[in-house]
């Protein structure tokens, strides 16, 4: 297993240290497990003058699967657009056609009040928001800011879909369903936006070929409701760049906290890049405060969808919710009568369960 392992910015390196003390017991239990480092984002930037310098790109497409901590920082906020550590991570997941990004927003029962949500509506909740990840309005030409004839400036931006993008993404959608509970909702805007009426026709057509699976289809503003009024109608979520953004970030606010949140970002091969879907958090970086568990259940989705290990991927989740049973709690989850621990002493916590 040839990992890249890439740090970042921010709690990145704290939270990836403790990601890499699991994989490393995991090798001391006989996994052949090979670690390779470089940097990325506002790193990348002061180490080579590149969010995602050369160096980092050959060795992420050199490896089976990446390892990321988080990219961002105030120091980096006014640099020009190309120079942003955002732009790494832009870069690295077009560079790697890591087209199809899966977000699990599982409530833990231990972490059940949490939520922002009453308990009874988020226990049990189990939700897979699939996002496609290299199209749409993020990568739509042309866009820029204009200045028309009569002076007034304007922005704009291009919605783009073509057929392979959504059916490719649409296919990963219906083979997870197949796994889980086989309900895919796929989530537009058809009643506004043509890109979306497509989206919904490719996705109907490439749904015949998965009969056990039931679809449906739902606009992203009711689909943003849903999911604060009841968000346990939900399997899979199918949807595309811009909308998945968004919904992502509002599942995980069902879940309590977002430092428990993991996720993987796959090309056609299953090869994937791993990352917590938090940003780099500079406000407590560096006081060994920051939650490790999404980047630690991080390494357990890449034991599942890049090396097919189902068994290890589960040994870790069974570590990581021993852990919570245990009542040991980061700062961001923390309630009465739990036992508070930073971040290093809660990698150890886990590595001692795993
Ligand atoms: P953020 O996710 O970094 O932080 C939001 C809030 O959640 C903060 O209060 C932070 O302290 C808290 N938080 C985040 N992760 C946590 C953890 N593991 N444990 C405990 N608390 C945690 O989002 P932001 O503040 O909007 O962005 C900060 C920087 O991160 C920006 O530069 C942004 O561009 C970048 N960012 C990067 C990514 C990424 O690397 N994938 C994603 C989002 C934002």
């Amino acid at each position: 297993m040839k990992i890249a392992v890439l740090p970042g910015d921010g709690i990145g390196p704290e939270i990836i240290v403790q990601a890499v003390k699991v994989l490393e017991a995991l090798r001391s239990d006989g996994l052949k497990i090979e670690l390779e480092y470089a940097h990325i984002g506002g790193a990348g930037c002061d180490a080579a003058g590149d969010p995602l310098p050369e160096a980092t790109l050959k060795l992420a497409q050199a490896s089976d699967a990446v390892l990321l901590g988080a990219v961002g920082g105030y120091q980096y906020d006014a640099l020009p657009r190309p120079m942003r550590p955002e732009q790494g991570l832009l870069r690295i997941r077009k560079g790697l056609g890591l087209f199809a990004n899966l977000r699990p927003a599982l409530v833990y029962p231990e972490l059940v009040n949490a939520s922002s949500l009453k308990p009874e509506l988020v226990s049990g909740l189990d939700i897979m928001i699939l996002r496609e990840l290299t199209g749409d309005i993020y990568f739509g030409q042309p866009r820029g800011i204009r200045t028309l004839e009569n002076g007034e400036r304007q922005g704009f931006d291009t919605m783009l879909y073509s057929e392979s993008e959504i059916r490719r993404v649409a296919h990963v959608g219906f083979q997870i369903a197949m796994k889980r509970n086989k309900k895919v909702c796929s989530v537009d805007k058809a009643n506004v936006l043509d890109t979306s009426m497509f989206w919904r026709e490719i996705v109907t057509n490439v749904a015949k070929e998965y009969p056990a699976v039931e679809l449906s289809h739902m606009y992203v503003d009711n689909a943003a409701m849903q999911l604060v009024r009841a968000p346990k109608q939900f399997d899979v979520i199918l949807t595309g760049n811009i909308f998945g953004d968004i919904l992502s970030d509002e599942a995980a606010m069902l879940t309590g906290s977002i430092g428990m949140l993991p996720s993987a970002s796959l090309d056609a091969n299953n090869k994937g890049l791993y990352e917590p879907c938090h940003g780099s958090a500079p406000d407590i970086a560096g006081k060994d405060i920051a939650n490790p568990l999404a980047t630690i259940l991080s390494v357990a989705m890449m034991m599942r969808y890049t090396f097919a290990r189902e068994d290890i991927a589960q040994r870790i989740e069974g570590a990581v919710r021993k852990v919570l049973q245990q009542g040991l709690r980061t700062g961001d989850i923390y309630e009465a009568g739990m036992q508070k621990i930073g971040t290093a002493a809660m990698g150890d916590a886990v590595v001692r369960s795993l």
